[in-house]
């Protein structure tokens, strides 16, 4: 397919000081994991990104100083020549592919954690971080002078190492933001009080490192243009630094938020639709002459073109979008929209690259496995038992992702085989919940691709008895029969099931029966009790209260949702959980269900009680295995009907996170001719080598 002229604008060659992009599509800096720590990931994972199309691709956070450590997290660093040359093979291989390589220089002054350091943070005034739990020096002139000096280092040996894009990164309140934002800096001397002192340190640094790179790079600042919150600047102050530092900038990348309202920046998308930065930094182009890159989770071509046609923004910039789909510019291009993977706003990434962890993604299983595992988004081998059919029982995330890469693998029969009317598992309902729409992109992209393949199909309102499944003439055999509710309340806090709760009673239900049955609570007072503390309890308590009925949210955890706090989500959800009347309750145990009441004790185990006429049970979900095990468990009647091997994936196996329960349907597909598939083979991993 030629690409749709309307998109044509977007791959129109831009200069950026001394460089040029080869198009408009941009992947500003994020983390992965990676850093200095692991070259290898960090070459091949940008690299795939420079493959797929775009026209720079940066690293994450990189330290200039030992002060801006952040132990535990893993950040980039450019403190001597071996981080340098660790750098160097992201540089070469990004190069490989035709794309620019960017390096984010960074300090965070006070939101730093420092636990390899030990020694103080550094900031502007001795004021304790809004973000974490530290108190830092102040800085004194030669504090100054050192980490501007660190930061024309930390320039030079990205010049050297390769890199033709250097940041000075003022987003996410980090030091020159510190510096500029009166609600960290009360300075007293040259770089305190009036505007033009507070600009000074960010202007000095673009000084140096423009300076230091000595035009062989271009030199990119970025700024959250407003903190939207008190921690930062507000947008004409944002708008002013645009004005005044503009000829020491090739290229703005802007974006809003702080490190404390990240997620205002990375907004998930249960509370932010797609271009919501824009209401801020649409405003950039009145400051600037220069070139500006902005993100806001964009996935579609057709807005992306209508902003750089209209000068709103002349590249855009990515995170997230190629997270989840590392090809999206070439699939721009050659006008394979239909094939492109758009990100659901779940921010699992989050989470998986930090702290110290390895980037994954919901919608892109092969991201963070690129280079440990060789895995290439767009390039699957064909497999070494190809001429073998195979069934796959259950088409939810993990069903649909592995008939997916066996179809791609080029098995000659693949039928993926589904007790519902519709593909997608839990993913049917749950985009059903407030704000969790997008999350259908998980089904839709994967029934585009299960559509294409010609040896895959689709099987629905079939239901698979274990007879069934031994007659159905396949070869090799994955489960993929996910997981349910427990309607009993069976939960973490006691290992047991809730005395009375009973989800064939009237008054007590399950998510799938309020989601999917249409079960609803008797009477108007619902408690919704929640030991799992991810997203189920509080969408469903936003839901409920919504539809009319006064929901009490009982959570057993200290906090309402404390995996939301690492997909940035939980501050929000609290405040719609609080919007909408939902009353909540922290630490207690529910002991005991009846009609009109709940029992049970509270964080230091006094009595608990609560009236109410009906429960619903998020407590924990249990593997449906029934199946798998009945399989497994006579291997000799399965090779009487020629069935080799019999395979479990996803949440059959344990309950997980979705973005799991795909990994997991990916890698069996992967790796399916392995000599144990049942094993996950190997990863290669990074070392330091103990020569010399
Ligand atoms: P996962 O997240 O692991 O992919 P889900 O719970 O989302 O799991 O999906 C499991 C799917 O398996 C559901 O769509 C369900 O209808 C289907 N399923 C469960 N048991 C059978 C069976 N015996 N035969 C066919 N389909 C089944
Ligand atoms: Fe998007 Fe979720 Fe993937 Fe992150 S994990 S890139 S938010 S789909």
């Amino acid at each position: 397919m030629p690409r749709d002229p309307r998109h044509d604008v977007l791959f129109e060659p831009l200069r950026v000081g001394p460089k040029t992009l080869r198009n408009r599509f941009y992947q500003v800096p994020h983390c992965t994991g990676f850093g200095v720590q692991k070259p290898g990931s960090q070459a091949r994972y940008r690299a795939t990104k420079a493959e797929g199309g775009w026209a720079a691709v940066c690293t994450e956070y990189c330290a200039v100083s030992p002060d801006s450590d952040e132990t535990p997290f893993i950040s980039a660093r450019l403190w001597d020549d071996d981080d340098l040359r660790a750098l160097a093979l992201m540089c070469d291989e990004v190069h490989g592919h035709g794309a620019l390589a960017g390096v984010e220089l960074h300090h965070s002054g006070v939101h730093c954690p420092r636990r390899e350091y030990r020694l103080p943070a550094v900031a502007p005034s001795q004021l304790a971080s809004d973000y974490l739990l530290v108190t830092p020096k102040a800085m004194e002139l030669a504090d100054i002078r050192r980490v501007q000096a660190d930061w024309a280092a930390a320039a030079r040996r990205a010049r050297d190492a390769g890199f033709d894009v250097v940041y000075v990164y003022g987003a996410h309140s980090y030091l020159p933001m510190q510096f500029l934002s009166p609600f960290y800096n009360r300075r007293t001397d040259e770089y305190g009080g009036s505007f033009e002192n507070r600009a000074r340190f960010w202007l000095e640094l673009l000084e140096l490192t423009r300076e230091a790179v000595d035009g062989s790079c271009a030199v990119v600042s970025r700024i959250a243009v407003d903190a939207l919150g008190p921690y930062g600047v507000e947008l004409e102050e944002g708008l002013a630094f645009v004005r005044a530092a503009d000829h020491l900038v090739d290229l703005w990348d802007v974006n809003v938020g702080s490190a404390v309202e990240w997620s205002k920046d990375s907004g998930p998308s249960r509370f932010f639709p797609q271009g919501h930065q824009l209401e801020w930094t649409s405003r950039v182009r009145e400051a600037t002459a220069k070139p500006i890159v902005g993100v806001s989770r964009l996935t579609d071509p057709d807005r992306m073109a209508e902003l750089v046609r209209g000068g709103v923004w002349d590249v855009i910039g990515a995170a997230r979008p190629s997270i989840a789909d590392p090809f999206l510019p070439r699939k721009i291009e050659e006008g394979r929209l239909d094939e492109i993977r758009e990100c659901i706003g779940c921010n699992i990434c989050i989470p998986k690259a930090d702290p110290g962890g390895n980037i994954g993604c919901t919608q892109n299983a092969t991201a963070g496995e690129e280079f440990r595992r060789g895995w290439h988004p767009e390039r699957f081998e064909p497999a070494g038992n190809a001429e073998r059919d195979v069934l796959v029982v259950g088409a939810g995330p993990a069903g649909m992702e592995c008939a997916v890469v066996l179809g791609k693998r080029g098995f000659r029969r693949v039928h993926l085989v589904d007790a519902e009317a519709e593909i997608g598992g839990i993913m049917r309902w749950v985009p059903r919940l407030p704000g969790r729409g997008e999350w259908a992109r998980v089904v839709n992209w994967r029934r585009i691709q299960l559509d294409k393949l010609a040896n895959l199909e689709v099987i629905t309102e079939t239901r698979l008895s274990p007879e069934a499944v031994r007659a159905y003439g396949a070869d090799l055999v994955v489960v993929a029969t996910g997981a349910f509710w427990s309607p009993v309340g069976l939960n973490r806090e006691t290992h047991d099931p809730i005395a009375g709760a009973d989800a064939s009673l009237a008054h007590v239900l399950t998510p799938e029966q309020v989601m999917v049955e249409g079960k609803s609570p008797p009477g108007e007072r619902v408690a919704v009790y929640d030991c799992d503390g991810y997203f189920m309890g509080p969408d469903l308590a936003e839901q409920l209260a919504v539809a009319g009925f006064r929901v009490d949210l009982v959570t057993s955890l200290e906090d309402v949702a404390p995996f939301a706090h690492e997909t940035l989500e939980q501050a929000l959800l609290k405040r719609r959980l609080h919007e909408s009347g939902v009353r909540l309750h922290r630490g207690v145990v529910l002991e005991r269900v009846e009609p009109g009441l709940v029992s049970g004790r509270g964080e230091f185990g006094e009595p608990y009680e609560l009236e109410t006429d009906a429960v619903v049970l998020v407590t924990q979900r249990v593997s449906d295995e029934a199946l798998y095990l009945e399989l497994a468990a006579d291997g000799e009647r399965l090779r009487a009907e020629g069935i080799e091997a019999v395979y479990r994936i996803g949440d059959c196996v344990a309950p997980q996170l979705i973005a799991d329960a795909i990994f997991d349907g990916h890698r069996l597909a992967r790796e399916i001719d392995a000599d144990d598939p049942a094993v996950p083979l190997p990863w290669r991993r990074e070392r330091i080598a103990l020569t010399g």
